[in-house]
């Protein structure tokens, strides 16, 4: 028996791969254990977002040298996103690496892990193909309760900040009843909240059915009892989507719709196809067919050629649209991107500037929004203890807000009705009716 150590970076998209190539992986004999100790094979699965958490994963990889030259037959091998971009390069960076396999070949990586350890030759595999949709191939999902079901891979849009369409290829559908029945056997599992999963969900199309229509199956799964999603794009948000998130029971009351900035020429050089105005007008439509919607964002400071006065709109927009929670980042230049070649970026010293501003105006809105929420009854699916307090327990309401309340072991895994009392910046707290 093999054993296999899986090192997961980057967002959730790479958890759940990580969770298809357990899969794979299992079907030949070789297991995913948690503790690196007992590791004949050592995966790191990667994330190219940025050039820091490139960086960060060299690191690691270094760092586990010493185990490799303890140990000369532990082979370390590197997939995921940098494997994707960097293919056979990565043995020229870390010579220790063994094999590399790329977002579209995890199906090859029983075979390539045999082969190394027979040859303890480098190879590699990262031909991207954008046909592969990993059908047929189920999932061993990691956390308890929530399981994150991918839909679809790849992206289109070709935002000129964004590495992924480079990484990740261009997009394809995962096939309904494929879905379906990996959700089903989610729910039988117990896995009670499910996350769809995609760059971009809202252009999800299978033959007939788009995403407003899977939605609409999905919902109609008896054994789960949430259903979110990742990530939606403004663009292609359609009325038909609300409709469904507002009549669909099960759908959760919340959306993330990254507006990354509040300016109509800094969206068009981001290439983001939709205007602040189209943004205000999908807010508006969410907010009025689901009135306890919370929706959350992505913000981008100090994007090239941004000025003060579009950096004022970014601002202006925020505190006008009032998200529950904002992501914010300092534009960050990545290599192999058209907005890396803007000859107009913007120093280091006032992106910061400008992101601590945006850090400020949102944690403002989000105080004020957690506390609105005092008063309020929410239905809470309890995860687990709270981290600081153990005769407290700590679950996510449907509009995705963690809350704290008083309980114990009997509450985990289940659906709690709570009563809130309080708020900080981040947490409800509660107690149980
Ligand atoms: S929609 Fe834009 S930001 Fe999102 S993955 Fe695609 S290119 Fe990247």
């Amino acid at each position: 028996m093999m054993n296999i150590f899986l090192e997961t970076y980057g967002c959730q998209m790479n958890v759940a791969d990580s969770e298809l190539v357990a899969s794979i992986l299992s079907r030949d004999g070789l297991f995913v254990v948690d503790n690196i100790d007992q590791a004949d094979v050592i995966i790191f699965n990667t994330c190219s977002v940025r050039q820091h958490a490139e960086n960060r994963v060299i690191g690691r990889i270094n760092q586990e040298l010493s185990r490799k030259r303890q140990n000369p037959k532990l082979l370390i091998g590197v997939i995921g996103c940098m494997a994707q971009r960097l293919g056979k390069e990565i043995s020229q960076i870390i010579p220790a690496v063994d094999f590399v396999v790329g977002t579209d070949q995890y199906e090859f990586l029983p075979e390539i892990i045999n082969k190394t350890l027979e040859t303890h030759v480098f190879s590699y595999k990262t031909v991207s193909d954008n046909s592969q949709v990993y059908n047929e191939l189920h999932p061993i999902h990691q956390g308890k309760f929530n399981a994150f079901v991918t839909i679809m891979r790849g992206c289109n849009n070709f935002c000129s900040y964004c590495i992924v369409p480079y990484t990740r290829g261009r997009e394809r559908s995962r096939p309904v009843a494929d879905i379906i029945s990996e959700i089903t056997r989610a729910g039988d599992k117990g896995f009670k909240d499910i996350t769809l999963l995609g760059q971009n969900v809202n252009s999800y199309r299978n033959a007939e059915v788009n995403f407003a229509e899977l939605l609409r199956r999905v919902n109609n799964i008896e054994n789960i009892s949430r259903i979110r999603f990742i990530t939606s794009h403004p663009k292609d948000l359609s009325d038909e989507v609300i409709e469904v998130m507002a009549e669909s029971d099960k759908v959760c009351e919340h959306l993330h719709l990254a507006l990354q900035s509040g300016d109509d020429d800094i969206l068009r050089r981001m290439n983001r196809g939709y205007t602040a105005d189209h943004f205000r007008m999908i807010v508006g439509k969410l907010r009025k067919n689901i009135p306890d919607i919370s929706i959350t964002t992505d913000v981008i400071a100090g994007f090239p050629g941004e000025n003060q006065a579009q950096f004022e709109r970014t601002r202006q927009i925020m505190q006008e649209l009032e998200f529950d929670y904002a992501f914010t980042y300092k534009y960050s230049p990545r290599e192999g991107t058209v907005a890396a070649t803007f000859p107009d970026q913007v120093s280091e010293t006032e992106r910061l500037v400008r992101l601590k501003e945006l850090i400020k105006i949102q944690e403002k809105i989000t105080l004020k929004k957690y506390q609105q929420q005092i008063g309020k009854i929410k239905e809470i699916y309890v995860e687990n203890f709270s981290r600081k307090n153990k005769s407290e327990v700590s679950g996510k309401s449907r509009d995705y807000k963690i809350t704290v309340f008083p309980g114990g072991e009997e509450a985990i895994g289940r659906f709690i009705r709570v009563r809130i009392t309080d708020a900080t910046g981040w947490t409800l707290r509660g107690e149980s009716l």
